[in-house]
């Protein structure tokens, strides 16, 4: 008998496994339903429907990025739900118990509780270490917990537990289902236990897209463990568990040519927390600093004083006074939020805020994720429009401009390069505008620039105001799969959206010179306007730019 029927709550034996069909196939009359065969009035075109019990297609998805088949996946409704299906699938009211390591995330308990069954606690040291013969004594010490829940890295603490523990655990506790929630896991570099499940029949593995993926609000994780373990899960939840616009917001996000995107955006959190810790640690009041996941824990001597400086200063953070006296998570935000935080420790930043932005646009024809950064000390360029020429202009216009660019765009390049470059550039504009804010310390500049027989000028007014002027032509249609045409629309999009004024002059005989020419003299003027170097005001005898 499989773990899972083993442990199963002997009272569901009765219940049928749940038929997990995917989508109707197209051309399906449905009238199996009662839903209501109109449109609705709110925009998405099949919210009418019922969604996929288990949409097949991101459960695929997600079970690539997590590397399991995906058999092994049951998408949740965050990973919320898979500890409340755990829950209700494994534990009898009044028989069963489960075994938590405090302090750790509260739904473990709160689900179990309101399950009726019992919860024991072990506690971590006074540094918050993970001790795994303590975990297994503790475990061993009365009927086997059914469910003993690992959090790695730990919420609250940060810390990771070392995959060799759970294994560990595991062998130790046959009649246990080791869940190892790693819902942080994208934020730490211990590798993930999640293809693990297939050899360690009582291992469960959490993950989730609201943390890392930024989709707490679609509410989207998801269980991976053996069939079985999923079979019983399935068996207690509601039969429609997923939101149809959830669905589709979890398959547009994780689109493989967003994740350097998303790559992108958790390190900056890890470099933010680096920072953030620095500064709050030499703090008088925090006493001890723990970091990991996207957020920073602290102890403090006078909880009250801070909780009421926090309330004054309108910033929220999580205070555990039970689980942890003393303790506060606090989550790394945006720039603007971190400095709110900050000033409630009385620390302000000596260095400027960096400029950065992250745009996305989605249209039909392109789908297009940018983050620029014009102050990354260590400017990284991730560049992939699925039109290499254009690739390598836009990689020279980041590299001379000096600042990073991480951006992708899935087009409709099977018809035609032109949408996705017109909208690439006007994107990428819109972003470098985003970054510039209020445009104080930049100016105005140009640089002109030879290669070979080729000569290119570019002058840039980062005015405020758009206007474009292009001066050359090309013998050729065609650059690989980059039509030469596009070249002066190009810099009309990006001075439209940067709001700029960009003069282009270029002169020679080679158009892969005269094209390439172009962009990295409007790449080194753009790094001269945006530099910050000239005296911090706005460069105009306006006053605003
Ligand atoms: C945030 C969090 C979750 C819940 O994630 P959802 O997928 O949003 O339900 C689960 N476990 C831990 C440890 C968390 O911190």
């Amino acid at each position: 008998m499989s773990i899972a029927d083993r442990l199963v709550r002997p009272d569901l034996k009765g219940l049928p496994p749940v038929d997990l069909a995917g989508a109707p196939v197209p051309g399906t009359v449905r009238l199996d339903a009662n839903e209501n065969p109109f449109e609705p009035l709110a925009g998405g075109k099949t919210i009418n429907r019922y969604p996929e019990p288990q949409p097949a297609a991101l459960r695929r998805r997600m079970a690539d990025l997590y590397g399991v088949d995906d058999a092994r996946l049951w998408v949740s409704r965050g990973s919320d739900d898979a500890i409340d299906l755990l829950c209700r699938a494994f534990l009898r009211p009044g028989e069963d118990r489960i075994l938590v390591i405090e302090p750790t995330f509260s739904a473990y308990a709160q689900f179990a509780r309101i399950q009726g069954a019992r919860v024991d606690s072990i506690r971590m040291d006074a540094a918050y270490r993970f001790d795994a013969d303590a975990v297994i004594e503790a475990a061993k010490d009365g009927i086997a917990p059914k469910l003993l829940f690992v959090c790695t890295p730990n919420n609250p603490t940060g810390s990771p537990v070392d995959p060799a523990d759970v294994r560990k655990i595991a062998a130790a506790l046959p009649d246990t289902l080791v869940i190892a929630d790693e819902a942080y896991g994208e934020f730490a570099d211990t590798p993930s236990l999640a293809g693990e499940t297939g050899t360690i029949e009582n291992l469960v593995v959490l993950r989730t897209l609201s943390k890392a993926y930024g989709l707490a609000g679609a509410r989207i994780g998801c269980a991976i463990a053996g069939p079985d373990i999923n079979g019983w899960m399935a068996r207690v939840s509601p039969p429609y568990p997923l939101p149809g616009p959830s669905i589709d917001a979890a398959m547009k996000s994780l689109a493989p040519e967003r994740m350097p995107v998303h790559r992108q955006r958790v390190e900056q959190l890890l470099a933010d927390r680096q920072r953030l810790a620095a500064l709050l640690r030499d703090a008088d009041e925090v006493q001890a600093l723990y970091e990991g996941g996207n957020f920073i824990f602290i102890e403090v001597d006078d909880p009250a004083d801070l909780a009421k400086r926090l309330a004054a200063a309108a910033v929220k953070v999580r205070f555990r006074p039970k689980a942890a006296p003393g303790g506060v998570r606090i989550t790394i935000g945006t720039p603007a939020e971190n400095r709110a935080m900050l000033a409630v420790f009385g620390i302000s930043e000596s260095e400027k805020p960096r400029r950065r932005a992250a745009i996305t646009r989605d249209t039909k024809e392109t789908q297009i994720a940018i983050e620029v950064d014009l102050d990354a000390p260590e400017p990284k360029r991730v560049i992939d429009t699925g039109i290499g020429f254009f690739d390598h202009m836009l990689d020279q216009v980041a590299s001379h401009g000096g600042f990073a660019l991480t951006l992708s765009c899935t087009g409709d390049t099977h018809i035609d390069p032109h949408h996705t470059i017109e909208d690439v550039a006007l994107a990428l504009g819109s972003a470098l505008d985003q970054a510039l804010g209020d445009r104080a310390g930049i100016g105005r500049f140009g640089f002109a620039l030879p290669m070979d027989e080729t000569r290119a000028e570019v002058l840039v007014d980062l005015s405020g105001r758009p206007y474009a002027k292009f001066d050359g032509d090309f013998a050729s249609d065609k650059l690989g799969d980059y039509p030469t045409e596009m070249t002066p629309h190009i810099f009309r999009s990006l001075a439209d959206s940067m709001r700029a004024a960009i003069h282009v002059t270029v002169d020679g005989e080679n158009d892969h010179h005269k094209v390439e020419a172009s962009f990295k003299a409007f790449g080194r003027a753009l790094r001269q306007g945006l530099a910050t170097g000239g005296g911090g005001g706005i460069p105009s005898t306006k006053g605003m730019l």
